[in-house]
């Protein structure tokens, strides 16, 4: 359970459910078109329409049911999704000078009633077990979908995770402005309640060897996330007042008791969305001068331009062409700004470096035969089944490098699923929830 003094309590959340008549006119707007391009757009290939004309009909059970079939973390992508370059973005009413469809918060709506309910878990049919075991590691969208769907098929899995919470990335640094630990935590226990065992505290390498895990279970999916955050390499970085962004969110997000003390002046090193949601974060915190410091040019950011919209809105200032040369500090060591190699100083109290994160821990691929890694230092994987060098190891999500979103996890942990189910001997129907959705 999370605790209940946690900072990332005080940020509001920015998209506040619909009421039942706000919900349903808006479906009310839908088109139902048919080739839907929200649903082309969708990486799970969720029903769009589908799920909409159910709630305009007031048929919740149904809507969900349709939405957890192709995306069964469809509560966590509703709330974390950047819909905004995806189905919203594709929807026809923006051709029509209409404001587009908001498929996330109807899609929140739909499965936030069936949580309320406590039936989420009875809507997807569920096939006797098989005697088929399979171990996930990490508890992150992937694993927990993985995990999820081989469930409904009738396979005993047990999902291991290294920290106190189960959620991954949904726990430790979606920006709370989207989703509350409390939120991640909801659908863990959907997960949960399909019949998957999660084991949090065990950390494979060390409670748990690889070779026990694939003497114990007919399969493994790997599901691990990426390391640590990068660093800037410059001297002073592991001083106080410097630290790396997700370390700092996933604090934010869990640590009983942390606070920020009076801050006066942040800077975000980085131009991609973690960068900034950490200096959204800090902004909506009250941090009266937040600095986004990216190396190139604002064309240049991998961040989504509508949230640096959000976040200009929120006081945030973007200074380009920043790269970070020195530290500054006081006589007491404390922080006090950062130089730039161009000579600018950018005071500062504190600075989050959010410049990406490491691949995948050795640690983590040791001990499975036939594991390795791609060039570029992920898990390589068939991108088609999650499949690695070892005929019974599956990954996907980060930790593959294949995608960086919760939506793509969700997908790369259904088409492992599939796969597996095939690898076992597990024959599929078509109407089974595993092959709902794109292939
Ligand atoms: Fe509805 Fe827009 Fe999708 Fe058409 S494209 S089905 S209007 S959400």
């Amino acid at each position: 359970m999370a605790h209940a003094d946690r900072l990332e309590r005080t940020l509001p959340d920015l998209k506040p459910p619909y009421t039942p008549g706000q919900a349903a006119a808006e479906a009310n707007r839908c088109l139902y078109c048919h080739d839907a391009p929200c649903v082309a757009a969708c990486p799970t290939g969720i029903d769009i329409p589908g799920f909409i004309r159910k709630i305009a009909t007031d048929n919740l059970k149904g809507s969900a049911r349709t939405i957890l079939s192709a995306n069964l973390l469809g509560y966590s992508c509703a709330r974390v999704c950047p819909v905004e370059v995806l189905c919203a973005g594709a929807c026809v009413h923006q051709h029509q000078g209409h404001e587009t469809i908001a498929i996330g918060r109807l899609q929140r709506h739909a499965i936030e009633a069936a949580f309320d309910r406590g039936d989420a878990a009875t809507l997807l049919r569920r096939r006797p077990a098989n005697g088929k075991k399979v171990a996930c590691v990490g508890a992150g969208p992937a694993s927990l979908a993985c995990a999820g769907y081989l469930a409904l098929e009738g396979v005993a899995v047990t999902v291991f995770e290294k920290r106190a919470l189960p959620g991954g990335l949904n726990t430790t640094g979606v920006a709370p402005y989207k989703m509350h630990v409390e939120g991640a935590l909801r659908e863990v226990e959907l997960v949960r309640d399909l019949g998957v065992t999660i084991r949090t505290g065990v950390e494979i390498g060390r409670t748990v060897t690889p070779a026990q895990l694939l003497a114990e279970h007919d399969a493994v999916f790997l599901g691990v996330g990426l390391g640590a955050d990068a660093k800037l390499g410059i001297a002073g970085e592991d001083g106080p007042g410097v630290s790396g962004a997700t370390a700092w969110i996933e604090r934010l997000k869990n640590e009983p008791g942390f606070a920020l003390g009076d801050l006066l002046c942040a800077v975000v090193v980085g131009g991609g969305n973690t960068a900034i949601d950490a200096a959204r974060e800090l902004a909506n915190l009250g941090v009266p001068d937040v600095t986004i410091a990216y190396r190139r040019t604002e064309a240049d950011m991998s961040g989504y331009a509508h949230e640096l919209a959000h976040a200009r809105e929120e006081g945030v200032r973007l200074v380009e062409r920043a790269v970070p040369q020195s530290f500054v500090r006081g006589a007491d060591g404390t922080l006090a700004a950062v130089l730039l190699a161009d000579g600018r100083r950018l005071d500062a109290d504190l600075v989050l470096v959010a410049i990406g994160q490491a691949k995948p821990d050795a640690s983590v691929l040791a001990g499975f035969d036939g594991v390795a890694r791609d060039p570029k230092g992920g898990i390589a994987a068939d991108p088609e089944t999650g499949r690695t060098g070892n005929p019974r190891v599956y990954a996907g999500g980060d930790g593959t490098g294949v995608g960086e979103l919760v939506v793509t996890a969700v997908q790369d942990g259904k088409r492992a699923a599939r796969a597996i189910c095939a690898q076992l001997g597990i024959e599929l129907a078509p109407d089974a929830p595993v092959m709902a959705g794109h292939r």
